[in-house]
C-alpha cells in the first residue's frame, strides 16, 4: 500500500506537469483530489487497515494529499501569471492616442431659469411644493373658483383623459389647494413649479406644454402691501437691484384683487424697443390676494387668514432675456438651439 502511494504521487505530479490550461487543471483535480479519486479511497479505507500499519499509511497518504494540493495551487498561479503576461503583450494600450472627449450635457434653458427662480424664492423662505400633473376637474377648476361656465373650462383649452373628470392640469394652481389642505391651519410660504398643459394651436407664441412657477403665502395679517413688497424684492434679485416695477389691475378667478407685475424692459432699459413693443415694460407675472372662496376651500377661515399668490412662466422669462422669438424652440429638441445656453 505504501508502495502504491509512492507511485500515485509520482503519477499525479507527472500528469499535473502536462496540464497546460484551466480545463486540464480541473480534470486533474477531479482525477486526483476528487471525491472518488484513488487517494480519497485510500484515506477512506484506513479504517479497515490493521492498527500497526495505520499510522504510517495515514501519515503518508496525507503527505501525498498535501503535495497534490500544493502542486495544484502552484500550477494555477503560474498559469494565471502566464495569462496576465500574455494579455499585457497582446492587449497593449497605446498611451499616445488622444482620448475621446466626453459629451457633457447641460440643463435645458427653461430648467436653468426655473431653478434660478426657485433658488431666489428659497432665499426668501419659500419651500418647493410639488403636486401632480394629472388633476381632477375639481382641483383644476372648481376649488379655484372657476365654475363650469367659465371660459377656461372650454374643452378646447384642456386635455381630458379617458377617465371622466380627470384632466392634465392647465396651471400649477391646483397645488395651492393641495398644500393648503395639507398644512391648514399652519402658515404657508411655498412655490409650486411644474409642467402645465393646454390644448392649443401650437404657434410661435403658444405651446401645448409649458412650465409655471406658482407661489403662495397664507397666514394672519398678510396684506396687499406684503404682496407688492415681496414680488418687488423678487424682481430685484431676478433682474437686478435697480429694476423698476409696476403693478396693473387685472382679473383672475382665484384672486381678489388681482394684479399683473411688469418690470422695466431689460433690453432697452425702459426707453422702448421691439421686445417690449416700445412700451418700456415687460409683463412678468400675475398675482393677487387669495380669493376668500379659495382660502375656505383650502381649509382656512377667510375671516381670520389671508394670503397672496402669484404665477410666472420660466419659458417666457427665458425668451425675454435671450430674445428668443419662437416658443416652439424649447421642446423641439434641436441641439443647435439648446447648445447656445
Ligand atoms: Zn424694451
Amino acid at each position: 500500500m505504501l508502495e502504491r502511494l509512492h507511485e500515485l504521487e509520482r503519477e499525479g505530479l507527472r500528469d499535473l506537469a502536462q496540464a497546460t490550461d484551466e480545463e486540464g487543471l480541473q480534470t486533474w483535480k477531479v482525477k486526483y483530489l476528487g471525491r472518488s479519486a484513488e487517494l480519497g479511497r485510500i484515506l477512506d479505507g484506513l479504517r479497515t487497515v490493521s492498527k500497526e500499519e495505520r499510522p504510517a499509511l495515514g501519515k503518508r497518504a496525507n503527505e501525498v494529499k498535501r503535495a497534490f494540493e500544493a502542486a495544484l495551487e502552484d500550477r494555477q498561479q503560474r498559469q494565471a501569471s502566464a495569462r496576465l503576461t500574455q494579455a499585457l503583450q497582446t492587449e497593449r494600450i497605446d498611451m499616445t492616442l488622444p482620448g475621446r472627449r466626453l459629451a457633457c450635457g447641460r440643463l435645458h434653458p427653461a430648467t436653468q431659469t426655473l431653478r434660478q427662480i426657485v433658488a431666489i424664492w428659497a432665499e426668501m423662505g419659500f419651500q418647493v411644493y410639488r403636486s401632480r400633473d394629472v388633476e381632477t376637474e375639481a382641483y383644476n377648476f372648481e376649488l379655484l373658483n372657476i365654475p363650469a361656465h367659465h371660459p377656461a373650462r372650454d374643452m378646447w383649452d384642456t386635455f381630458y383623459t379617458t377617465t371622466p373628470g380627470v384632466v392634465l392640469r392647465t396651471h400649477t394652481s391646483p397645488g395651492q389647494i393641495h398644500v393648503m389642505r395639507a398644512r391648514a391651519p399652519e402658515p404657508i410660504r411655498v412655490v409650486l413649479p411644474g409642467m402645465c398643459y393646454r390644448y392649443e394651436q401650437v404657434s410661435a407664441r403658444s405651446e401645448i406644454q409649458f412650465n409655471q412657477v406658482e407661489g403662495l403665502a397664507v397666514g394672519r395679517n398678510i396684506t396687499f402691501g406684503d404682496l407688492k413688497g415681496t414680488l418687488t424684492a423678487f424682481a430685484r434679485r431676478m433682474f437686478g437691484q435697480q429694476v423698476q416695477t409696476r403693478f396693473r389691475a387685472s382679473h383672475f378667478p382665484f384672486t381678489e384683487p388681482s394684479a399683473e407685475m411688469d418690470v422695466e424692459c431689460f433690453v432697452c432699459s425702459g426707453t422702448g424697443c421691439p421686445v417690449c413693443k416700445m412700451t418700456g415694460w415687460l409683463e412678468i407675472l400675475g398675482s393677487g390676494m387669495v380669493h376668500p372662496t379659495v382660502l375656505a376651500n383650502g381649509g382656512y377661515d377667510p375671516e381670520e387668514f389671508s394670503g397672496f399668490a402669484f404665477g410666472m412662466g420660466p419659458e417666457r422669462i427665458t425668451m425675454l432675456r435671450h430674445r428668443i422669438e419662437d416658443i416652439r424652440s424649447f421642446w423641439a429638441n434641436d441641439l443647435r438651439f439648446l447648445e447656445q445656453f
